[in-house]
């Protein structure tokens, strides 16, 4: 078995950035009516390179003059670790059960950001469904569940939240 299902999936590593397929703030059938607006530089969430930075393109919605981005697999909207990482530090608070001190040492996290990466996945998680599961699902769960399912269902499902709720993803989550 895999012991570290995230971390080492290289589509959790991509840089590309996916073209969107529709607008966050309009109805999902609506046809393509965006426009390039440029790019911003966010951190890459790079451990060994915490400055580094990388471009992600902005698309702007014509119909509502707002501005949105689809950051690549390898990172998530508001969050500067990498969804790999993300995913494998929540797996390993809420499916194995470690202790969050043991965990910061282990992983040589700060314990302010594992909290703070647990209760902001904690909040937001039930709000998201996975669509090979019916209803809500306990964290733990959720956690084993996109385990499961592997890193390219995983990467699919992220896109999918990204483009629709670009406040609302697995942990780059602000309240609108
Ligand atoms: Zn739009």
């Amino acid at each position: 078995m895999d012991r570290a299902p995230f971390a080492n999936a290289a589509l959790l590593r991509s840089w590309s950035c996916p073209e969107p397929d529709r607008c966050p703030y309009c109805p999902v059938d609506a046809p393509r009516h965006w426009t390039h607006a440029g790019r911003y530089s966010r951190y890459a969430g790079d451990p060994d390179e915490p400055s580094r930075r990388t471009d992600v393109p902005r698309y702007k919605c014509k119909i509502v003059g707002r501005t949105f981005s689809i950051p690549p697999d390898a990172l998530l909207p508001y969050c500067g670790i990498r969804t790999g990482a993300v995913l494998e530090l929540l797996r390993a608070l809420l499916v194995q059960g470690i202790a969050l001190n043991a965990l910061a040492r282990q992983a040589h996290a700060p314990r302010g950001t594992l909290r703070s990466l647990r209760a902001r996945f904690l909040q937001v998680m039930p709000r998201l469904r996975l669509p090979w599961r019916e209803g809500a699902l306990g964290a733990a769960d959720f956690l084993a569940a996109l385990a499961a399912a592997g890193a390219a269902a995983v990467a699919h499902l992220f896109l999918g939240w990204k483009q629709r709720e670009p406040k609302l993803s697995v942990l780059g989550v602000y309240a609108r």
